[in-house]
């Protein structure tokens, strides 16, 4: 019976959650899902300087926030812990002695200038090859044991085996890898500080957390055949690999910081619902159907499958984000909304999480209007400060255009006079009175609704009329029409 697929996402906290970075999460998360199987979260975090609790944090909330649920990982415990690299030395020093009784790895004594020196010179020759070029592979064993024994710092390199000719394995997404193992080097595994290296620590960890499938990036293809010998080396499985394509910005160049943000993080911020996200990013590169554009997060998880991943580069379209996240916005139920953009209107000033809980329903009724027209969360601001305050700001265009125009004076007297008659201020009985002086005024609904518009809401382009009209309600409308009439032609 097969067992089922053991995956992991592997961050190294260097940086916040990266778009690339959640994609392979995503698919790794998708594929355990799927598959009825774990998806572990594992933190490399070998990498003193650039390692910072911070960037953890900020990641584990990146992932929360995707609603990607780790079955093991920081947080959650699991068989195969701990799952922060710092706290798993003791298990790459056990790993280290295993491979020294095999006699699989040697210490090398060569110091930075001497193997700066040797790759110099192997340049200066032509030499294809520019490894290490194995000089203290032939040191013999009770010779390098007194060296280490006089404490001569030294690092630890891998054997690669004389006669281990082709490296090759089946990559789900890119068929057939072949290296040859004549041009890997004996790459070094243990530093001379006693820190493993990532292809070291890597595969001790994969193979401890009995990983049976390596979903990742393909910068780190060039990695693989060197950890399969490291699997070799220990005895221990090599798992299937899926190496993922890049996903490049709009000019072909890997998508980087140049194209704007990149940050899972700093699009949440931007106002994209997660549901958008774990929608658009499993599409760089992999669809149910070679068509289908939206999809739930539970039909991800049903229908993803790893041998259908693109090994074309993807390129990250954020008109299609922009899309997508319009089609999930426009889908919230106007409770859903108002919690989605509390946080948004907040921190534009406009209200508090007190103001909003006290008049829910006002803040419901705004929903309707603006979300045919929004695709990111921090557009609302904008598009609704008008109906905040007693006085709106006049935009000057549209002042020019609509207000300094013959008779905008008269229409807004017109108007004004008749809101001031209503008996209901419902939006529906609004537009009726304003079809009414429209009549009266024989004028085209445009140009007596034009000039109220900018009054109103200060602008030509706005949410609808009339429904604005009723949220602002009687007196600030009225008020707002006064002040437009002093300026008005
Ligand atoms: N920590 C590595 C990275 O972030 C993991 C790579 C891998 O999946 O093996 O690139």
């Amino acid at each position: 019976m097969a067992t089922a697929p053991r995956v992991r996402f592997a961050p190294s906290p260097t940086g916040h959650l990266h778009i690339g970075g959640a994609r392979t999460a995503i698919y790794n998360w998708a594929f355990a899902k799927q598959q009825g199987g774990t998806f572990v979260l594992r933190i490399d975090d070998t990498d003193p300087e650039r390692s910072t609790e911070e960037n953890t944090q900020v990641i584990l909330r990146a992932m929360e926030w995707l609603g990607m649920d780790w079955d093991e990982g920081p947080g959650k415990g699991g068989p195969d812990g701990p799952y922060f690299q710092t706290e798993r030395t003791q298990s790459y020093r056990v790993a280290l002695e295993r491979l020294k009784a095999t006699r699989a790895v040697y210490p090398c004594f060569c110091t930075t200038e001497e193997l700066d020196a040797k790759r110099r010179a192997a340049r200066e020759r032509g030499d294809s090859f520019q490894g290490y070029d194995r000089t203290c592979r032939f040191i013999p064993p009770d010779e390098a044991a007194s060296r280490i024994a006089a404490g001569e710092p030294h690092v630890w390199r891998i054997k690669v085996p004389e006669d281990r000719g082709t490296v090759a394995f089946h990559d789900a997404v890119r068929g057939e890898c072949r290296f040859d193992a004549g041009v890997l080097d004996d790459f070094v595994v243990m530093r001379s500080d006693g820190t493993p290296t990532y292809n070291f620590a890597t595969v001790v960890d994969d193979a401890a957390m009995h990983m049976t499938h390596i979903i990742r990036g393909d910068d780190h293809l060039s990695n693989t055949p060197r950890q399969i010998l490291v699997y070799e080396a220990l005895g221990a499985v090599v798992p299937e690999f899926a190496h993922l394509s890049m996903i490049l910005g709009a000019d072909g160049k890997r998508l980087s910081k140049r194209h704007g943000a990149t940050s899972v993080e700093s699009y949440r911020d931007m106002g994209y619902l997660p549901e958008a996200i774990m929608n658009y990013l499993p599409l760089l590169g992999w669809s149910p159907d070679g068509e289908t554009t939206l999809f739930s997060t539970n039909e991800l998880c049903e229908r993803f499958r790893l041998d259908h991943i693109s090994r074309n580069p993807a390129v990250f379209d954020p008109e299609k984000l922009d899309w997508i996240n319009m089609q999930y916005l426009r889908a919230l139920t106007p409770a859903a909304y108002v919690d989605a953009m509390e946080p948004f209107i907040e921190r534009a000033g406009l209200a508090t999480p007190r103001d909003i809980a006290g008049d829910r329903a006002w803040f419901e009724a705004i929903t309707p209007l603006i979300s045919e027209r929004i695709h990111r969360l921090d557009q609302v601001a904008p598009m609704i400060a008008y109906l905040f305050g007693d006085t709106v700001e006049l935009d000057g265009k549209s002042v020019e255009k609509v207000l300094a125009k013959e008779g905008a004076r008269d229409v807004l007297c017109a108007m004004h006079d008749a809101l001031f008659a209503a008996t209901s201020w419902a939006a529906a009985d609004l537009e009726t009175i304003g079809r009414g002086v429209c009549e009266k005024l024989d004028l085209k609904p445009k140009k007596v609704f034009q000039p109220v518009r900018v009054a109103v809401t200060g602008s030509m382009v706005s949410p609808p009329l009339f429904e604005s009209l009723e949220l602002l309600g009687r007196r600030r409308c009225l008020a707002r029409i006064r002040t437009a009439m002093a300026v008005a032609l």
